[in-house]
């Protein structure tokens, strides 16, 4: 078969700057003591640029841990060569602990009543299980108790099957100094009492970017992060501390160009009718990629809902836009009519753009389709493309 080659061949892309994930790594290293670990994030495939490459490039830079979700995220990982300790967040069932030992994916224990599968499993493996302690302190959404953290530490150090490596918790609100604060006396408090039982834990840690940034009393030996990593601040903070590059673009390629006049009804539903004489062009990207789709957040609030309420209704008189725009060298072009399961529309007024020329488009990140084409750069130059199944390809650099 005649495949695809480059990015020449696509018109739909998501671009990864290499270059600015090894500066992002770069600037968190400055800003730690030399002996904290860094846990590199790159869960949901690596916040939407990637985990197998993202992981790859964390790896050649001396990451010490990576973290992911979910046993499947894990053996992505493995399957593709990547030797780097890995720790699963989430617990997992007793059908799926056999292979995470297999594939020596260190396991967090949130809960008390698996430990005894673990500990079969290992032994029938033949294997030392690593094992990091998840502490309740704040957050809720599972963990152990510091009473079952404790007896469970005394329990496993005695366990020639299984290597107890970390003890770790999560914060619930990082923003919120006091709440944080209270969070990490709890963890402390379970340290402490594990040192009164003379039980040595290698790595503790509770920091996520924000936590990073603001409490570095907290950095322990070791910080997992993850949107810092990909060159966004957390929580909508502005420049904090280190320079922070975004490695993380979505492009298409403009497919076709048309001219209508003034008053027609453009696309599906004709909800949307020219004001002018007007160029119009098409991209193929369309809701089932993410576009037109943003996270709704409850109202948490009368004021959260009246500001909900008054962003509807003006959007509804077409005062507001919702919509995504994208932005063709340096300019913003709306897009408009209802988007297209994999097609949109933009509306360039005067401009007049050719066939082929690139636009980069405005969307939320998380909610990307994953199946869009990846095509990695360093220093500005592509070397390899993740196809829409999920291959990779290595571009010739010439
Ligand atoms: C996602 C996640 C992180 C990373 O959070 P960021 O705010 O993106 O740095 C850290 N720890 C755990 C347990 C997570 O699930």
């Amino acid at each position: 078969m005649n495949e695809l080659k480059d990015q020449k061949d696509l018109s739909l892309w998501i671009e990864i700057d290499v270059s600015a994930l090894e500066h992002n790594f770069k600037q968190a290293k400055n800003f730690l003591n030399s002996n904290t670990n860094i846990l590199a994030v790159v869960k949901a495939d690596g916040y939407g640029a990637g985990a197998v490459e993202l992981a790859k490039v964390f790896s050649k830079l001396g990451v010490n841990y990576l973290g992911v979700d979910t046993l499947d995220e894990g053996l992505e990982l493995r399957r593709y060569g990547i030797n780097t300790p890995i720790l699963l967040f989430l617990p997992l069932t007793n059908e799926e602990i056999s292979l995470a030992i297999l594939n020596n994916l260190t396991i967090t224990i949130s809960n008390k009543n698996i430990i005894n599968k673990i500990i079969e499993e290992g032994k029938r493996l033949r294997s030392k299980v690593k094992i990091h302690l998840k502490v309740e302190t704040g957050l809720n959404n599972s963990g152990l108790k510091p009473e079952e953290a404790i007896t469970l530490a005394n329990e496993i150090s005695k366990c020639p099957y299984l290597e107890l490596e970390g003890i770790y918790t999560h914060l619930s609100s990082p923003k919120d100094s006091n709440r944080s604060n209270e969070q990490f006396i709890k963890f402390k408090k379970v340290l402490e009492r594990l040192k009164d039982n003379n039980i040595d834990i290698p790595l503790k840690h509770i920091c996520n970017s924000y936590a990073f940034l603001f409490y570095p009393e907290m950095h322990l030996n070791m910080v997992r992060l993850g949107t810092l990593l990909y060159g966004q601040f957390p929580l909508g903070i502005k420049n904090y501390k280190i320079d922070l590059k975004d490695c993380w673009k979505l492009k298409a390629k403009i497919i076709n160009i048309w001219k209508v006049e003034k008053g027609t009804p453009i696309g599906y539903g004709g909800e949307y009718i020219t004001k002018k004489s007007t160029y119009l062009g098409l991209l193929s990207i369309g809701y089932s990629h993410g576009l037109g789709l943003t996270p709704i957040a409850r109202p948490k609030s009368i004021k959260d809902l009246s500001k909900f309420i008054a962003k509807a209704i003006l959007s509804y008189l077409k005062f507001y836009s919702l919509e995504e725009s994208v932005i063709l060298e340096g300019r913003k072009i709306p897009i408009v009519g209802r988007i297209g399961m994999q097609y949109s529309i933009i509306e360039f007024g005067d401009i007049i753009p050719k066939i082929g020329d690139i636009v980069e488009i405005n969307i939320h990140r998380s909610i990307v389709n994953s199946r869009i084409p990846h095509l990695y750069i360093y220093n500005g130059k592509p070397y390899k493309l993740r196809t829409i199944d999920g291959r990779y390809i290595d571009i010739n650099i010439s």
